[in-house]
């Protein structure tokens, strides 16, 4: 059987690297990405699959399916298609779009032998909202046993974790007043300055273990320095291994962002962004993805447990499904995603081969989880272990 999706995704290669490439060369940013959805939707729906677009409240979210020979397990390939502004695919998801349907089609073309179902799901603005956390909210994910990608990187690595992050908004409202005469005015970027003082006195009592980190910049601060400054806003990105921490994380911001209000009367408004949760990877099916990878050549690593990670929303999906996010190199070590110089390799003969390699090994492991009963316990097994489902 895996000989045969091996036989397959080699058929289907210039279909998929052409869809690749016109992602590639098409980029939009997310909930945009309305060309990228027809275009996975024609392939999946040329190779026999049903396809729901909008899905689970998201526009350019879709969920293809196709049965099996019977009722069975339903292993989803979730596809990601969102662009950087500025860099394009700087981040590669042309490839994960192209290896999730790859999979899809060549799981499905041997499932008169199992029984279940495949799915591919398409997960927009990855970049930016997280749609996978919203997907994961609206239930999207409930009916799926296994959720497995790959995501283009500069080294292979499988069973790598990632950290909850989320994004918090400041601003000030004060009283604009001329600067010889501040005490008419109500100065908005005092509260700011207090509050990046405050948030860098709490951060030091915050539990090293939980590797917290908390970035800022301010995107409004007034006009000119002889005009006391009415508004001003800053941007924050907080990182920690848990949610759960980070949200006591939040809670202090918060305190300190009153504080900085205090201190001078302004207004304050504070947000937050959608948090994406940490990743909790499978390892058995890590395993799995692994040494199927292995038998068609490509050397896998794991990772180093102090490796410092960065987030993605598919730490949501881990919380709710046994899920693997692993990765294969398309540019060499040292490359910076999220580049002009990413995105070039991202459409590279070594890119379009990843495309391949993905497609055989995503769709030999979700093979491995419909075919094998065994399997599929040790998978659920470790999920229930770890706590999960914990939903945060
Ligand atoms: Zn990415
Ligand atoms: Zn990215």
């Amino acid at each position: 059987m895996k000989k045969m999706i091996g036989q397959v995704a080699d058929a289907m290669r210039n279909e998929l690297v052409a869809l690749s490439h016109r992602i590639h060369d098409n980029p939009e940013l997310g909930l945009q990405e309305h060309r990228a959805v027809q275009w996975q939707s024609e392939v999946l729906r040329h190779h026999g699959f049903e396809v729901q677009t909008p899905y689970g409240g998201l526009d350019t979210a879709y969920r293809a399916t196709f049965h099996g020979k019977s009722i069975g397990p339903r292993v989803a390939f979730l596809a990601e298609y969102d662009a950087l502004p500025g860099v394009g695919h700087g981040c590669g998801h042309n490839v994960i779009a192209a290896s999730s349907v790859g999979a899809g089609i060549a799981l499905a073309l041997v499932m008169d032998n199992v029984g279940g179902e495949v799915v591919v799901i398409g997960t927009p603005a990855e970049e930016t909202i997280g749609g996978k956390i919203i997907l994961a909210e609206s239930g999207a994910f409930d009916d799926i046993d296994f959720a497995l990608m790959v995501h283009p990187s500069t080294t292979n690595l499988v069973k790598r974790g990632g950290r909850a992050a989320v994004s918090i908004n400041i601003t000030y409202d004060g009283r604009g007043a001329h600067s010889a005469e501040p005490g008419d005015g109500i100065n908005a970027l005092t509260s700011l300055i207090a509050a990046f003082n405050g948030i860098d006195a709490v951060r030091q009592a915050w539990s090293l273990t939980e590797r917290p980190t908390i970035n800022g910049i301010i995107t409004a601060g007034g006009n000119a320095s002889n005009i006391i400054c009415d508004h001003a806003a800053a941007e924050f990105t907080a990182r920690a291994d848990s949610r759960c921490f980070l949200k006591k994380m939040i809670g202090d911001v918060r305190r300190v962002a009153d504080a900085g209000a205090l201190i001078t009367g302004a207004k304050l408004t504070f947000m937050t962004g959608l948090i994406f949760a940490e990743r909790h990877p499978n390892h058995v099916i890590g395993d799995a993805f692994k040494a199927n990878m292995e038998s068609l050549g490509e050397k896998m690593n794991e990772p180093d447990p102090t490796m410092v990670t960065g987030s993605s929303d598919i730490g949501n999906v881990s919380l709710i499904v046994p899920t693997i996010h692993e990765y294969l190199w398309v540019a060499p070590e040292g490359t910076l995603e999220h580049t002009i110089e990413f995105c070039t390799a991202a459409a590279s003969p070594r890119a379009d081969n990843v495309v391949v390699l993905a497609t055989k090994g995503l769709a030999m492991t979700g093979y491995d989880l419909l075919a094998d009963a065994d399997l599929r316990q040790q998978v659920q097994a470790e999920f229930v272990a770890a706590g999960l489902p914990d939903r945060g």
